[in-house]
């Protein structure tokens, strides 16, 4: 299977949620075994020679990936969640979005100093949400070693912005 045969299951959704932003849902690519298997299969090559302790998923579409290449590698998996969800004693992370801000929390205890985290999402556009993540990580002490995600806007260079973190890696690329 090539990486265009991934490419071409990513269903291309215009104008959702609102006028101008070009979608790219999963679902379609989710739904056929072969494709989420090899899609996992590959970011799991990618990582299968470095020491990670934990894959931390961002919620939600994170979840999907973060879960299962963390039952492949042999790692824990830690979920950073929306505003609220998580029920124990959490750090906070504020992001900008297009307009006003959002906010992602982690349990407190979930990393310790030294731990080795692989952070993971769906899809990189302008790198905001990546960037809370990482900043909730290194308040924790913990080191990123990589970014990883399914899809990547390449033309908006969120790269830019989490490279200052640690290397980013992505399966599919757009504009
Ligand atoms: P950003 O913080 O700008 O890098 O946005 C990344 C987050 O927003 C990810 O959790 C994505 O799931 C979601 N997202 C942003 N743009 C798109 C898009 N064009 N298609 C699908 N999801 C998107």
């Amino acid at each position: 299977m090539t990486l265009n045969e991934i490419k071409n299951a990513i269903r291309n959704v215009p104008d959702f949620p609102k006028p101008g932003i070009q979608f790219k849902d999963i679902t379609t690519a989710l739904k056929q075994p072969e494709i989420f298997h090899q899609m996992l299969d590959l970011m799991a090559e990618k990582y299968r020679h470095t020491k990670i302790d934990y894959i931390v998923g961002i919620e939600s579409r994170g979840f999907i990936f973060g879960a299962p290449l963390a039952y492949i590698l042999g790692c824990g998996f830690i979920p950073i969640r929306k505003q609220g969800k998580l029920p124990a004693e959490i750090i906070s992370q504020e992001y900008a979005l297009e307009y006003g801000t959002d906010k992602i929390e982690m349990h407190k205890d979930a990393l310790k100093e030294g731990d080795n985290v692989l952070i993971i999402d769906d899809l990189i556009a302008t790198a905001g949400t990546a960037e809370a993540a990482a900043k909730l990580i290194t308040q924790a002490g913990a080191k990123i070693i990589g970014f990883t995600f399914a899809i990547e806007l390449s033309s908006l260079q969120g790269r830019k912005t989490l490279e200052k973190y640690a290397p980013v890696f992505s399966l599919i690329q757009y504009e």
